[in-house]
């Protein structure tokens, strides 16, 4: 599997790895296949960087990830300006459709964990419909306590899925891996999905084509979502960093 492993970069002492869809997607299969503890994929993006900064919980989840996908076009900025490689987005929400349909092909089972119920719901109905052959194994929306969580956990290792989506927004995704792996017995590879179910069952909409064309996806979301404001200015202080980065290297 190390063969299929990709290169990784730092981009503010984070780290993210060179993947484009088809070779995430590879190496997501390879681990279903070789593995048998769960191995987690992450999307980083300037919000998140700046968030591991200065949270070491999600730090280390990052560090402890097995697959960093480069999902925002600020990632793929820094990474080309400091010279440390060119790379494409490969966005959460188009990988994870990605793995349905892989996984619908091959049979590899399937769990989906977050979004309010009704979102939950519609988006395993929504799969269903898309990819015929799916096997979802189960589902299960995202609002759960903490004393509630052992029977989710249950329900998880029950049903034999090797694949569990997680759809709890950044870092609440993150910190649940990092606690509730070493409880999980079948599940090989753990998506974190932030809004993807709300994308799929279509109570969000993703950014229109030209939006996503210029590279102005976190624009689009920021009109939009107008709660996300405060969670953008972190933006502002990655593009900062990095300059800073690149006239000091
Ligand atoms: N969510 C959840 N449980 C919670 C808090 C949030 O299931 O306790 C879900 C919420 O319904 C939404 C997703 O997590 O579907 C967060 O979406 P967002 O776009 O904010 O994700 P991010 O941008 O953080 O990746």
């Amino acid at each position: 599997m190390d063969d299929m492993k990709p290169k990784r970069i730092n981009i503010l002492g984070i780290p993210v790895d060179c993947v484009t869809i088809s070779t995430a997607l590879n190496y997501v299969e390879e681990i279903i296949l070789k593995t048998n503890k769960p191995s987690s994929i992450l999307a980083i993006n300037p919000e998140k960087i700046i968030k591991a900064k200065t949270e070491p919980l999600l730090y280390y989840s990052i560090k402890h990830a097995q697959l960093l996908i480069p999902d925002g076009i600020g990632v793929v900025w820094a990474a080309r300006l400091l010279g440390l490689g060119k790379m494409k987005r490969v966005p959460g929400a188009e990988l994870m459709p990605a793995i349905c349909e892989r996984a619908a092909q091959k049979g590899y089972k399937l769990f989906l964990f977050g979004g309010k119920a009704e979102v939950n719901t519609r988006a395993v109905t929504v799969l269903r419909k898309q990819y015929p052959g799916i096997k979802i194994v189960g589902h299960h929306h995202g609002y759960v306590s903490k004393p509630e969580m052992p029977k989710l956990i249950e329900k998880i290792n029950t049903s034999k899925a090797e694949v569990l989506f997680i759809a709890l927004g950044s870092p609440t995704q993150e910190l649940w891996m990092e606690e509730y792996f070493p409880k999980l017995k079948n599940i090989k590879v753990c998506q974190g999905v932030g809004g993807t179910f709300d994308v799929i069952a279509g109570t969000v909409r993703r950014a229109p084509l030209i939006f996503r064309k210029l590279s102005l996806e976190w624009l689009y979301r920021l009109i939009s979502q107008p709660r996300r404001f405060f969670r953008q200015v972190a933006l502002p202080k990655f593009v900062y960093q990095i300059l800073l980065c690149r006239l000091t290297q």
